[in-house]
């Protein structure tokens, strides 16, 4: 029996639509490229000008992404919203990240989303937010800093 192979992520995946646009295979309206990720124009946008920050390697969901390749896309993200911001005309811009099915991301290759917004857009905003109850919250901050290991157990 021989070694046994290391499992390591795979940079790219043949059925992602990202991995094709990363590696050219499909056309995209690219506005900056580094040798860790492209952005481009979403080609359905929200308001005109929206645009996706793609990692060039594939990872489904943020919580997958290396660090240091998370760090990178998002030291584009001051840069890209200035150009779009001033090449729209946008009075502000909302950055997202849509996490997993449940948060309306369809394309299982982690990407950022930047959308110009104008006073009067039709764009529904915000979310509708709760409250929290009794100890709720501090329950919540438990389990999350837990979590994260900055609780001990
Ligand atoms: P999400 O729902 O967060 O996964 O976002 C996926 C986004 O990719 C959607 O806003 C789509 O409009 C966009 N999209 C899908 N295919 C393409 C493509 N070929 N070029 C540019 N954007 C795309
Ligand atoms: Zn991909």
């Amino acid at each position: 029996m021989g070694e046994p192979t290391a499992v390591t992520q795979p940079s790219h995946d043949p059925h992602c639509i990202f991995c094709k646009i990363v590696l050219g295979e499909i056309p995209s309206a690219r506005v900056l490229e580094t040798d860790q990720a492209v952005a481009f124009l979403d080609i359905h946008p929200v308001i005109p000008g929206h645009t996706l920050v793609v990692p060039k390697a594939h990872y489904a969901h943020l919580g997958d992404l290396p660090d240091s390749l998370a760090s990178h896309a998002g030291s584009l993200l001051p840069r890209l919203c200035r150009a779009i911001q001033a090449a729209t005309g946008a009075a502000g811009l909302n950055v997202i990240v849509n996490n997993g099915r449940a948060a309306g991301q369809t394309i299982d290759h982690c990407h950022w989303h930047i959308i110009p917004r104008f006073d009067d857009d039709p764009v529904n905003w915000p979310w509708p937010q709760g409250e929290y109850l009794g100890d709720e919250l501090s329950q919540m901050r438990f389990r999350i800093e837990r979590e994260l290991g900055e609780v001990p157990g």
